[in-house]
């Protein structure tokens, strides 16, 4: 349905251009914004209040899998509000049963838990394992490793979760019971749980992403992950991957641990999962029945318009073959990026990732930033996002073609040059 053949409503008056002046004046100034006002969408294609056209290769931060306004998505939103889209979980719902069984036939996971974004999926997560710990396990004081330049959220928990100074600065007191270690290092994962073993207190958990996103688009090594699920195993302590940004297919897998040969014991996703609807799910083994009813709740989580809306993005990654293409498409703008590196070896230093989560990789010792460079990028047409201060990051749509691929590549070119 197109906001055309909509029936206008006389009371209600259309939302107005803003100009970037007039809404920092009544929006709170917690986001550096470029001065761009986006408008419409299509596909992997966006359109600012110019008219100018951009290819969209951040989809709302890897969220957007299925792209702009797609026949599917505009299809499942319009059919959802026409019959019933909130009710609260007093009550039993069809689509969040249905949504909750697609996950759990596509996963290693036995139950899903249904929130709104992905640091509520992560604070579930912690709360189980730390109710674990409690009941199960018998641990007075449960500590939850984590590592140094992850990101799981902006909630307080998941800013002491996250290993990087600058999310936690001027927040404290943070929560008590993290404890932080170098991604891929195992030497230093196992000296930690020795260093925190006590009598009344002990590792319960370890929380990592199988790729670091907003740290730099870092891939884990398999050899590390692999070596943390034995351990896991044979301490009983609880694994658990945020999957918030590399779940639902970015990596060409539907899910990160894939990737890693592995499963974890808990997994959050997010991001990909509503295609841009607001939704965030916690996946679990069945120990998760340690949660009774009344131990956690969200007032939104998993009501009919996210679930309804969300199981289609699952249904259309199916249909449409998207995982292929994101392995294909991954491969061919990896290929690409890396020929641009032959050719700027003293600007780039490596091109990495996984599927359609991809980092452009700047030498340290140049003074080219990655938000120079997206800035660049912006202005020849392409919308990318830094991850950090030296790595650009590429999260297209995965609908996104061969010839939209080629043409970023072009515009990265240029933006270099
Ligand atoms: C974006 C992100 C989050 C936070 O998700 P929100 O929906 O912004 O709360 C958590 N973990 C990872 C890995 C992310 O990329």
């Amino acid at each position: 349905m197109s906001p055309d053949t909509l029936t206008p409503v006389a009371s209600i008056a259309p939302p107005q251009a803003f100009s970037p002046a007039e809404f920092d004046e009544y929006v709170v100034t917690s986001y550096a914004r470029f001065p761009i006002i986006l408008e419409r969408g299509q596909g992997c294609r966006v359109w600012d209040s110019e008219g100018r056209e951009y290819l969209d290769f951040v989809a709302g931060i890897a969220t957007c899998t299925l792209g702009h306004a797609h026949p599917a998505m505009v299809e499942a939103v319009t059919r959802q509000i026409q019959k019933l889209h909130h009710v609260s979980n007093l009550f039993y719902i069809p689509e969040q049963g249905e949504l909750a069984k697609w996950l759990v036939h596509h996963s290693c996971a036995d139950r899903v838990f249904f929130c709104n974004s992905g640091a509520e999926a992560n604070e579930a997560a912690i709360k189980l394992a730390r109710k674990y710990a409690h009941t199960v396990l018998g641990i007075e004081n449960p500590v939850i490793l984590t590592a140094h330049a992850s990101f799981h959220g902006r909630t307080l928990a998941t800013i002491t979760a996250t290993g990087q100074p600058k999310y936690q600065q001027n927040f404290n007191p943070l929560v008590p019971g993290f404890h932080y270690v170098p991604y891929n290092d195992l030497a230093a994962l196992e000296a930690a749980i020795a260093q925190l073993d006590t009598p009344t207190r002990q590792v319960a958990a370890i929380l990592l992403e199988g790729l670091q996103g907003e740290g730099g688009v870092r891939p884990g090594d398999r050899a590390y992950f692999q070596r943390i699920r034995q351990l896991c195993d044979e301490k009983g302590i609880l694994l658990i991957l945020d999957e918030v940004q590399v779940g639902m297919g970015r990596t060409g897998k539907l899910w990160g641990y894939e990737n890693l040969g592995i499963e974890p014991d808990i997994f959050t996703s997010a991001k990909g999962l509503g295609g841009g609807i607001p939704i965030g799910a916690m996946l679990c083994k069945s120990f998760c029945d340690v949660f009774k009813p009344g131990d956690h709740a969200s007032t939104f989580g998993g009501n009919p318009f996210a679930c309804g809306v969300a199981l289609t993005v699952c249904q259309t990654l199916d249909r449409e073959h998207l995982l292929e293409n994101a392995r294909a498409r991954g491969e061919q703008l990896r290929q690409g990026l890396r020929a641009i590196t032959q050719k700027y070896p003293n600007l780039i230093a490596e091109v990495r990732g996984w599927g359609l989560i991809n980092g452009l990789v700047l030498r340290e010792e140049v003074e080219l930033t990655a938000p120079e460079v997206v800035k660049r990028a912006i202005a020849e047409g392409l919308l990318l996002v830094p991850a950090g201060p030296k790595v650009v990051r590429f999260v297209p749509p995965l609908i996104v073609t061969a010839d939209e691929v080629e043409a970023a590549i072009a515009m990265v070119e240029r933006a270099l040059a």
